[in-house]
């Protein structure tokens, strides 16, 4: 991920080095190309607008520095927006004052919900936790034997419908997940919701009902970083539709553009949690802005 961008990047400040003080025009120039390599990996038009205008002001304010010449100055002030554009600091998971800590996650179908609930699952029995998984995903044939079969593979309980009982309503199965957790002493309950293909207001209506069922302590929305310029209507309509409290980019480690990962924090206001980096379990880590901008710049 974000091999072009970074290439393009260092391409732009390839032509800055050597160069003595800049100028108001190289600034121009550089911000313009700038803004042409951010475009074409797919970030959204309001975050690159306001990359820009913050890289001209301080590209423009900056001090004469002894320590960095102006392209060491430029790369500093792109890392520095970058972090702030990718959130800034990591933010930690909420809990609540009164276990158990319900965890909700929502996204479209592929996103990568089911996966991301066996790996949060197991990343929170390692630091001591007894999370509950919820098998709330109905819809897609397969979602609950999957959720079963991860949660055999990272030892997590996993409380579903019972089969012969009817297809099962996800908002009753929720709410019951909440009592069970109670009963069976889980501080954690981690519930997998159904996901559409697109945007759909049923879907939308249902994930906003198994949210004021469980009364979640966080409300994840998980997105596939591979999608492009469709991750700013999609991530609009789950701010908008659920409430989100936070942001997990899956599938980094693909070969796409990155512009859903680098537009999704100032287009949903809310923290990047975690990062998703593969199908195992373990690929798996707390997301920290600060190393993906140092990525992004290579
Ligand atoms: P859901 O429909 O949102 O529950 O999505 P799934 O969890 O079923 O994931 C959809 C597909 O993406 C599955 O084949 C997963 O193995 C795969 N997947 C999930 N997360 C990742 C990831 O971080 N990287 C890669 N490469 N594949 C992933």
């Amino acid at each position: 991920m974000f091999d072009t961008l970074s290439d393009r990047l260092s391409g732009i400040f390839t032509k800055l080095r050597g160069k003595g003080r800049l100028t108001d025009a190289d600034i121009d120039a550089t911000a313009r190309e700038i803004r042409m390599a951010l475009l074409e990996a797919d970030v959204a038009l309001p975050v690159v607008k306001s990359f820009v205008a913050a890289l001209k002001e301080r590209a423009r304010g900056a001090e004469v520095s002894q320590a960095l010449n102006p392209a060491q100055q430029i790369i500093k002030i792109v890392h520095e927006e970058l972090i702030g554009i990718l959130g800034g600091e990591s933010r930690r998971l909420q809990f609540a004052k009164q276990p158990p800590t319900v965890i909700m996650l929502a996204g479209l179908q592929g996103s990568g919900k089911t996966t991301l609930a066996g790996k949060l699952a197991r990343w929170l029995k390692a630091q001591g936790h007894q999370p509950l998984l919820v098998a709330c995903d109905l819809q897609r044939p397969n979602a609950v034997n999957q959720l079963q079969v991860l949660g055999k593979r990272v030892d997590v309980e996993v409380f579903a419908p019972q089969p012969g009982n009817g297809v099962g309503d996800p908002v009753s199965v929720a709410r019951e997940s909440i009592e069970h957790a109670k009963r069976t002493m889980r501080d954690i309950v981690i519930v997998d919701t159904a996901g559409r293909l697109g945007i759909d207001t049923e879907m939308m209506a249902q994930a906003a009902a198994i949210r004021d069922a469980v009364n979640p302590d966080e409300v994840i929305f998980v997105i596939d970083a591979m999608v492009g310029q469709d991750a700013v209507a999609t991530a609009e309509a789950f701010r908008d539709g659920v409430g989100i409290s936070g942001v997990v980019l899956s599938k980094l480690d693909g070969d796409a553009r990155g512009g859903a990962a680098l537009s999704v924090r100032h287009v949903t206001g809310q923290p990047i949690l975690f990062a998703s980096t593969g199908e195992k379990m373990e690929d798996f880590d707390v997301f920290h802005p600060d190393r993906m901008a140092s990525r992004i710049l290579g």
